[in-house]
């Protein structure tokens, strides 16, 4: 799935505890990890430019780094080492990183970034579809909304209701 949407998922899903904002960090981690190092290497090598990337320039280091932020293995490991720590918000907080992994898992085809969800174990690679098919994509952003609509903070009525009282008073 695209990042920005990860990092959405990661606020409609975790966000609404005592981490509000940090879930939308965790659930764009695991594409920051390689693309922001790879997009400062292209701009420095003058190799910079827009559009989808020929798998074949994208320099191997990418790719490994890919691999380790896309693992369950360490998307997993990073919530249980803050509920080790006690950190039982910033756990909760994390779980978008394992969530951002799962979603990959499933809206990439094999070809392009499949997400190896068990590596360094192994590199098996579930063929999913691809994000970039309309029907994902929209699947994914009627989804949000739908969230984002359930967890809005105070129905609206009730946001109102205070409002409301005050202009329906009657006047003695
Ligand atoms: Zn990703």
């Amino acid at each position: 799935m695209d990042t920005i949407s990860h990092a959405l998922w990661g606020k409609a899903l975790f966000g609404y505890r005592k981490h509000l904002y940090l879930p939308i960090f965790f659930g764009a981690i695991p594409d920051l990890i390689p693309f922001i190092p790879n997009l400062f290497f292209k701009l420095i090598s003058g190799q910079f430019s827009f559009g989808r990337p020929s798998i074949s320039s994208i320099p191997e280091w990418v790719f490994t780094l890919y691999d380790f932020s896309h693992s369950l293995i360490t998307g997993v490991l990073i919530v249980i080492i803050f509920y080790l720590l006690g950190k039982k918000s910033l756990s909760f907080a994390s779980l978008a990183w394992p969530f951002h992994i799962l979603v990959d898992s499933i809206s990439h085809s094999k070809d392009f970034f499949g997400t190896k969800i068990f590596w360094p174990i192994s590199d098996y690679r579930f063929d999913g579809v691809s994000w970039g098919q309309p029907e994902v994509w929209f699947t994914n952003l009627i989804l949000l909304i739908i969230i984002f609509y359930i967890r809005r903070p105070v129905p609206l009525i009730l946001a109102w209701t205070p409002v409301l009282s005050k202009l329906f008073k009657r006047k003695k």
